[in-house]
């Protein structure tokens, strides 16, 4: 074996790694042989006792990233990190006309900007180490698309998506990958309320060439992929995970 498709001695930082996404994300990382610290506003201790349970090695790191400089300060205490996973995203609805803005800057501050200082405090200490790295940020479908009431959320993906590839130009030279993840409809906490909304969840149901949502799992193995020797030539990339929505 080569190792392409190995983690082993990598040490991996994912935020929001309580649950969903994150949760899941962190697991396939230390399935694949890194050692994981689950970042995240909330414990990530069950996250942890998940990853030893299945015979991985992870630590829990209480990380709150909606004061972003604060929380990117905050990277140090995590060690030598080979990789950063920026997870973390929330989401506020409302029609456009009556969007606030407390809810546009909360989203932007940990959608982007916490992205984007995470990325900075993770580069400037690859960069200074000369060890490289690898960065993966979840971006969206509404990467891409429009979508409706959530106009903070797509600002803020498209964002990541236009962050991503300027640091993979930047970076490259310093052989740090920067990738992005974009989910397709995935069943977490995030896409509650479009579930628990039946026209809503039918339309978009009605939409997947997979036929079914997408469950957490169905992510990890993207950024896994993306994290490993095998993905050494891919940077700058935005892969969708979406079941084929886009395709459609
Ligand atoms: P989720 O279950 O709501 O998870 C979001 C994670 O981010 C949680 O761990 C949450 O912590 C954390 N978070 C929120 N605010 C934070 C803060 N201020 N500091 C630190 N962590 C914070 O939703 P998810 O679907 O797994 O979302 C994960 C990522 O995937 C997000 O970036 C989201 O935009 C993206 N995504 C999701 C979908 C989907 O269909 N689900 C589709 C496209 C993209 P708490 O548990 O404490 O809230």
């Amino acid at each position: 074996m080569s190792g392409a498709f190995q983690l082993t001695g990598k040490r991996a930082l994912v935020t929001g790694a309580n649950t969903g996404i994150g949760q899941a994300i962190a697991l396939g990382l230390a399935e694949a042989g890194a050692h994981v610290v689950a970042a995240g506003r909330r414990s990530c201790d069950e996250t942890v006792a998940q990853i030893e349970a299945a015979g991985g090695s992870g630590t829990a790191l209480l990380l709150d990233l909606s004061d972003p400089a604060a929380g990117a300060a905050r990277l140090g205490e995590a060690g030598h990190l080979d990789i950063l996973v920026n997870n973390a995203g929330i989401i506020r609805r409302a029609e456009s006309q009556d969007y606030t803005e407390t809810d546009w800057d909360d989203v932007m501050d940990v959608n982007l900007k916490a992205v984007f200082l995470m990325c900075q405090a993770f580069g400037k200490a690859a960069i200074a180490r000369g060890t490289g790295g690898r960065i993966v940020n979840i971006a969206s479908l509404l990467s891409f698309q429009g979508g409706i009431r959530v106009p903070a959320y797509t600002a803020s993906k498209h964002g990541v998506a236009g962050l991503t590839k300027l640091l993979a130009n930047e970076w490259s030279a310093h052989d740090i990958n920067v990738n992005a993840v974009a989910p397709g409809y995935i069943a977490t906490n995030n896409t509650a309320a479009l579930r628990d909304d039946p026209e809503r969840a039918a339309e978009i149901l009605g939409r997947i060439p997979a036929g079914r949502w997408g469950d957490p799992a169905d992510i990890a193995g993207a950024v896994a992929f993306l994290c490993m020797p095998a993905s050494n030539y891919v940077t700058g990339a935005v892969l969708n995970v979406d079941g084929g929505w886009l395709a459609r």
